[in-house]
């Protein structure tokens, strides 16, 4: 039996039994397969009821769709949701917008948009990354002006995955550029759906289209979709790369097909590899990875408060990245030389050529491995910083590629 920490909390027991009865009676599943890009009605509407709830974020205070409760708690709710396979719980933990806006946004802007991000009535994408600035992302070009009530925006980024579907877009811009790079920056919730902003899809390597470049050309953002204040954009912009690295630390995309190939044991069993010394040790080595990582990532959230570390999540998306190159090596070494062929005739091979290739989602995106290498080391290991010639000059002085 675990301690009730509060009377008003309830025990994880009595929690336990509410949602399992709760879902009983609301959830019978969702009709339509899902397009991770848009949501359907259908989705809405049950999205509603879990927000109305309080289990989409129960660590968010009551004002604001939660029910203050600490993250173990929480974790009992997300647990019933995933047996359930039912969606919605644990938006605590990666509803990068959602989150963000509860730290850093102002109450008109939470009453405005917070439920539409729970929702998803409002989608987002993140306009993080420039051709010029991707690992060195302090040093972004994209530049908004004040004007009165409202900011003009204007510039150029690139890798913007889901641009085309979103509503609204977590944005780092320059808005001073006098300042050192670092310190001229402001984050805000920039509008999408407005003339100014040209969105190209960019095709990747899996084939898919997911990402984009985008133009920005006079596009107008309002003063109060600023996010943490002007000129600190940059800390703004950690706190929104550190959900972003958790969710990374905590799940990685299996497969596009759901073949056997989602199960690395059950594959292993098929291609009657399961008895092989050299299989199985390997086998276990990264299961034990997983298991390590999961163990080590609620660890990591059980000892921060709603904000995160940076550099604590660093680790768990260092270790997820190394986690999915080694299950796909794996995948494609178990099935041989079928992994040539692909395409929906050859789902098992498909999956695991599409593992093979999506495991650098993991590795790039949200800061390279390399990046995530050099925040441990500064930041949890204490070594010497890397140097850094343009850190304490105006910007606009600063060599740019
Ligand atoms: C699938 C996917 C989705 C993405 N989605 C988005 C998105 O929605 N929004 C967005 O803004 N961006 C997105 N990105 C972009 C991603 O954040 C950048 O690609 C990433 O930060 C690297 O930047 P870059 O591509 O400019 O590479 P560069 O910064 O040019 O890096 C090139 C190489 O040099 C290494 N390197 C660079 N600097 C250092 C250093 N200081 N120390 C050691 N090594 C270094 C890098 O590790 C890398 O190997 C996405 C990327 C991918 C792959």
């Amino acid at each position: 039996m675990s301690a009730n920490p509060s009377p008003t909390l309830p025990t994880a027991e009595q929690l336990r039994a509410e949602v399992r009865e709760w879902l009983a009676r609301n959830w019978t599943g969702l009709s339509k397969s899902e397009d991770p890009w848009s949501s359907s009605p259908e989705r809405i509407a049950w999205l509603e009821k879990v927000v109305d709830e309080g289990y989409a974020v129960p660590t968010y205070p009551t004002e604001w769709f939660g029910r203050g409760y600490p993250t173990d708690l929480a974790a009992v709710i997300v647990k019933e949701f995933t047996a359930v396979k039912a969606p919605g719980a644990g938006q605590d933990k990666y509803n990068i917008p959602a989150n963000t806006t509860l730290k850093l946004g102002s109450d008109a802007l939470k009453h405005q948009l917070l439920r539409d991000f729970l929702v998803e009535r409002a989608r987002t994408c993140l306009l993080y990354s420039e051709p010029g600035a991707g690992s060195d992302l302090a040093g972004v070009r994209t530049t908004a002006i004040k004007h009165g009530d409202h900011w003009v925006v204007n510039g150029q980024k690139v890798w913007t995955s889901g641009a085309k579907t979103a509503d609204y877009a977590l944005l780092i811009a320059r808005t001073d550029w006098d300042a050192p790079k670092h310190k001229g920056l402001s984050f805000f919730l920039l509008p999408m759906k407005q003339p100014g902003i040209d969105i190209r899809p960019l095709v990747q390597i899996t084939g898919e289209s997911h990402f984009n470049e985008v133009f920005i050309t006079d596009a107008t953002v309002p003063d109060e979709n600023l996010l943490g204040g002007e000129g600190n954009g940059w800390r703004s912009l950690q706190t929104a790369l550190a959900y972003e690295r958790s969710i990374m630390g905590d799940t990685g995309r299996t497969s596009r097909n759901r073949s056997r190939a989602d199960d690395l044991i059950a594959l292993a069993r098929e291609h009657g590899r399961l008895d092989d010394p050299a299989v199985r040790r390997r086998l276990a080595k990264v299961l034990a990875m997983r298991e390590l990582n999961a163990l080590n990532n609620a660890r990591a959230k059980a000892a921060t408060t709603q904000g995160t570390s940076s550099s604590i999540m660093s680790l768990g998306k260092l270790a997820m990245s190394r986690i999915l190159h080694g299950e796909a090596r794996m995948k494609t070494e178990l099935i041989g030389a079928q992994a040539l062929l692909s395409g929906s005739d050859n789902p098992e091979a498909d999956d695991v050529n599409f593992l093979a290739l999506n495991a650098f989602f993991t590795s790039i995106g949200g800061g390279t491995d390399q990046i995530q290498r050099n925040i441990i080391g500064e930041r949890v290991l204490g070594l010497p910083k890397e140097p850094e010639a343009d850190r304490d000059i105006p910007f606009r002085q600063a060599r740019r590629s």
